[in-house]
């Protein structure tokens, strides 16, 4: 059995627990980072490690996560995710024995979906517990595809690093798939001018029908623009390509976009302002979250919108001790964790 504990990513999880059952063929680990805020909520990862090791260190990176996206964005929930290592070969009968084993942890664990997930997954997860989101939308209640409400949130950040002005200027986005898209719609609304690069042709060519034009995925971070917005995958920030970015303002949607905490440091040098990611990319979970509470679609807008009030917060803050700006956004985090832990 592996020890949590000793992995390099343990953070003093609350409780790390090895769900499956060899018969199906399934494993998996549900990581609780902090629940000071409320239960922990995130998604179920399906993926193919190389060892268990290495989803544990998956789980309680991810998980830790969490516990800061989540309370970065004022969200009564605190910080867990799951990652499914093997699924076996009756993927139904895998994700009912999952969702035992969340409605045996009785609610100090949320799951949704994320990397290889589906509704139809969740779905079977719900016929085992009420522990879980990411289900079809219900007529009135918030609920189905954040994406389009992760673009908003991920708008009116760029809008709010740019000083109120989007029109007429250039945004770089990289990665214009679900995200990406509804984010260059908005953009596009707003009259900004688009480059775009995607690995997909036919995300592409979406994106071109907006009237967006093309860079080489190769390019795109090194294209002289107002802002560069990465919505493809993690880790772009690095040390590769940080002296070639030609914009003087990153704000995007992509997960854990820089590739060490060095990255960080690395652009404060270059003088390009960094909007964080966990705080920019908030819409998903504040929809995801007002799903599993069960209130009104239209509260989500009004706290999607807030993100760039968030924001702004973190970047002044960041100037006025003049730390980097996601450590700035650690330490409001964590403050509110331990306020929270007092009362
Ligand atoms: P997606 O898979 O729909 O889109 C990603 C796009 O990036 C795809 O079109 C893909 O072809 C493209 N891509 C992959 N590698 C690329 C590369 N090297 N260069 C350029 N493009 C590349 O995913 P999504 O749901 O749009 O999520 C995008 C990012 O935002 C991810 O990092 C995700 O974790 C994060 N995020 C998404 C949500 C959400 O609500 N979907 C919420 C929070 C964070």
């Amino acid at each position: 059995m592996m020890d949590p504990k000793t992995n390099a990513a343990f953070d003093g999880h609350e409780d790390v627990i090895f769900v499956g059952d060899e018969a199906l063929g399934f494993a998996g680990i549900i990581a609780i980072h902090n629940t000071a805020l409320g239960p922990a909520a995130g998604g179920c990862r399906i993926w193919n490690y190389d060892t268990p090791e290495a989803a544990l260190t998956d789980a309680l990176r991810l998980s830790r996560g969490m516990t800061y996206k989540n309370a970065m964005a004022e969200l009564p929930l605190g910080g867990g995710k799951a990652v499914i290592y093997k699924v076996g070969p009756d993927r139904t009968k895998t994700f009912q024995a999952f969702g035992d084993a969340v409605e045996k942890i009785g609610g100090r664990y949320i799951t949704a979906e994320d990397v290889g997930a589906s509704v139809s997954d969740m779905r079977t997860i719900a016929e085992r517990t009420s522990y879980v989101a990411g289900l079809p939308k219900e007529e009135g209640h918030a609920g189905g595809d954040p994406s389009p409400v992760t673009a908003l949130g991920v708008f009116v950040s760029i809008k709010e690093v740019l000083g109120g002005r989007v029109q007429g200027r250039t945004i770089a986005v990289q990665g214009v798939g679900a995200v990406g898209y509804n984010l260059c719609k908005l953009l596009k609304e707003a009259g900004a001018s688009l480059i775009v690069a995607d690995v997909n042709e036919k995300n592409l060519e979406r994106a071109k029908a907006l009237g967006a034009t093309t860079a080489s995925v190769d390019r795109i971070h090194a294209i002289a623009a107002d802002l560069f917005s990465p919505c493809a995958l993690g880790a772009g920030l690095n040390a590769d390509t940080i002296p070639l970015l030609a914009a003087p303002i990153v704000c995007g949607a992509a997960n854990n976009q820089l590739a060490t905490e060095e990255d960080g440091a690395r652009l404060v040098a270059r003088g390009i302002t960094y909007a964080p990611d966990y705080v920019v990319n908030a819409g998903g979970i504040i929809n995801v979250s007002a799903e599993y509470l069960g209130e009104p679609a239209d509260v989500v807008e009004a706290r999607v919108r807030a993100i760039a009030t968030r924001l702004a917060k973190v970047l002044d803050m960041a100037k006025a001790e003049n730390i980097p700006p996601h450590q700035a956004a650690d330490r409001i985090v964590r403050e509110r964790i331990a306020a929270a832990k007092k009362n």
